[in-house]
């Protein structure tokens, strides 16, 4: 059985960017909603080991077929909203520095653009999904989309940074005005945790 990550902030730390109400429903019912399915489907087929969640993702063709799908979307549920709660912070404006600000300058040419590239991309997304900075396997940094709760590690992505852009996310404050939500996403942006990520990403390998 998985639990549910602690928030690193209250609900209401995030606001005017991301009003409170939106952020304890989108964590108390959507990301635990996530995770009662994951312990649930994983009830259902009997399953004992102690995995990781990366794990889980890495291993899903130990897990019956007919169940595949389910596990792996719920699963990609709980770890990429664990991964956007990190990526915010109460303290706004925070720039990258360090070995992050390196290799967004080595990739983009300066913040400046790495920001306006993760929000024209951003921008791109249709229907429910996300963006995400991720790390590819030669350590380069990339800004993708994915659908619905696909998560990078299924193509050997390393994800360090996640905007979640279900209406969920937005809807109560925003409405139809997501390309707001998403400029006002980079006021939050924790980039000390996503310079710790982005080290031990390359680490790692
Ligand atoms: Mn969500």
């Amino acid at each position: 059985m998985y639990d549910l990550i602690k928030l690193p902030y209250q609900y209401n730390a995030l606001e005017p960017n991301i009003d409170e109400k939106t952020v304890l429903i989108h964590y108390e019912r959507h990301h635990r909603g996530y995770l009662n399915n994951l312990n649930r489907l994983l009830e259902e087929v009997g399953y004992k080991g102690n995995y990781t969640l990366l794990e889980l993702v890495q291993n899903i063709d130990e897990f019956p077929m007919n169940k595949r799908d389910d596990i792996l979307f719920n699963v990609g549920g709980v770890l990429n909203h664990n991964l956007y709660w990190l990526s915010m912070s109460s303290e706004k404006n925070i720039i990258p520095n360090g070995k992050l600000k390196e290799a967004i300058d080595n990739e983009y040419g300066s913040f400046e653009n790495f920001k306006n590239e993760f929000i024209r991309l951003a921008n791109l997304l249709k229907g429910s999904g996300y963006t995400f900075l991720v790390v590819n396997r030669e350590d380069k940094l990339e800004i993708i989309n994915t659908p619905n709760q696909e998560t990078p590690y299924v193509y050997g992505l390393t994800p360090i940074m996640a905007l979640d852009l279900w209406e969920h996310a937005y809807y109560l404050s925003y409405q139809n005005r997501r390309s707001d939500y998403i400029n006002n996403f980079f006021n939050i942006v924790n980039f000390k945790e996503i310079g710790k990520l982005y080290e031990e990403a390359i680490q790692k390998k």
